[in-house]
């Protein structure tokens, strides 16, 4: 990899942009496209002082190809060896804070960006704020109308498991429930007059293990599990009233819609059948975004095909996978309905201290990223197979 490319992710990495501080880092993109890029750049308004930033090359054409990245990282885990904002080389790894989730992939873009000239296609690179937090910018950036002309999407987040031969083709989904769970509260010389609420939690917990939910082939079981459950009595009292915070990893064809009633409707049931005392409240935890959906893309989608052969031929054996989690990609799929893959270099200890990213990686996705737009240019201008 060439010097000046280097200090271009060292640069990145320098900047801290813990959401919601990705200002800054956006600042320095922007400059950096200004200097380097012949495109058409756009800044969009999310919150004060968070922009989501569009750049679009290429006339007017049929397809429009996508290609996007989140600007914040998390803050800093305890127990870094290395100061976090300076890029540490050592060998083949490139340590630093958000060094492979997702700044390497910000400076895919950015290479991919001023390297590619569209003949055929439209080439669009966004780059969104709050993706490791609520997704208001992916949101954001759909609400406006900017997805509205994308055929396809492509996204540098890390590959895990598989490292630079993954290509992520599905998702979990995941939603959050608020449970309050309704006692009578009595003086605690006499608890067994009242109906303590704790221990009516813990019959609604035991309650929903028995719960039958959705199995994917490859992303597994719909999981539910308590996270943060919460009750205080008022002096030498008997609670009066529990809440219940429920995690759920959600796999197709479960949504958090579904996931909701079905938690309703086995509240409503112990209630019937007089194992609770009252019917649980059970609605989806507050936040300012909706929950995501599982999603999975066609194997044999066109566009999937063709990064699968793309990769093979750069890493002798690219892999079609599924991941646990939930990401912005799961809101692109959902809301747009389009094809969307993400294809990321290797690294390690995303989100912990520690994290790095492999130098030769980044150089290989950047080939990667080029020759795949190149391809679906070329493509374009004929017919597909
Ligand atoms: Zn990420």
């Amino acid at each position: 990899m060439k010097q000046t490319d280097l200090s271009l992710l060292e640069k990145l990495i320098a900047i801290p942009s813990s959401f919601p501080d990705e200002k800054r880092i956006s600042l320095f993109i922007d400059e950096w496209v200004e200097k380097n890029v012949k495109c058409k750049k756009t800044t969009q308004r999310v919150d004060k002082d968070r922009e989501n930033l569009i750049y679009t090359k290429g006339q007017k054409s049929k397809k429009t190809i996508m290609l996007v990245g989140h600007l914040d990282t998390i803050s800093v885990a305890k127990g870094w060896k290395t100061e976090p904002f300076k890029a540490k080389v050592t060998g083949d790894k490139l340590f630093g804070l958000g060094a492979w989730d997702m700044k390497a992939g910000i400076y895919i873009l950015l290479q991919t960006l001023k390297e590619f000239e569209p003949k055929n296609i439209t080439l669009k690179v966004a780059f969104t704020v709050d993706e490791e937090n609520y997704s208001i910018g992916a949101h954001k950036l759909i609400d406006d109308g900017y997805c509205n002309d994308v055929d396809f999407i492509i996204v540098p987040e890390p590959g895990f498991v598989h490292g630079d031969k993954g290509i992520t083709i599905g998702r979990a989904g995941r939603a959050t429930f608020t449970v309050i769970i309704k006692g009578v509260a009595v003086h605690g010389s006499y608890p067994e007059k009242g109906i303590n609420a704790i221990e009516q939690a813990r019959i609604f917990l035991n309650e929903i293990e028995s719960l039958s939910f959705a199995h994917h082939k490859k992303l597994g079981f719909t999981k539910i599990f308590p996270r943060f459950i919460y009750s205080k009595a008022n002096g030498f009292s008997v609670p009066d009233e529990c809440e219940i915070e429920l995690d759920s990893k959600l796999v197709i064809p479960d949504t958090p819609e579904e996931m909701k009633i079905k938690l309703q409707e086995a509240g409503q049931q112990m209630y019937r059948k007089r194992k609770i005392a009252f019917k649980p409240e059970i609605s989806f935890k507050k936040r300012p975004t909706p929950f995501c959906s599982p999603y999975e893309i066609d194997m044999q989608d066109k566009y999937v095909k063709l990064c699968k052969e793309t990769l093979d031929f750069f890493t002798g054996g690219a892999k079609l996978f599924y991941r646990d989690s939930v990401a912005d990609e799961c809101i692109f799929a959902e809301r747009l309905g389009v094809p969307i893959v993400t294809i990321g270099p290797s690294g390690g200890n995303a989100h912990a201290k520690n994290e790095y990213v492999g130098i030769s990686s980044v150089k290989r996705m950047c080939q990667v990223y080029l020759q795949v737009l190149q391809n679906l240019d070329r493509i374009e201008g004929k017919e597909w197979r």
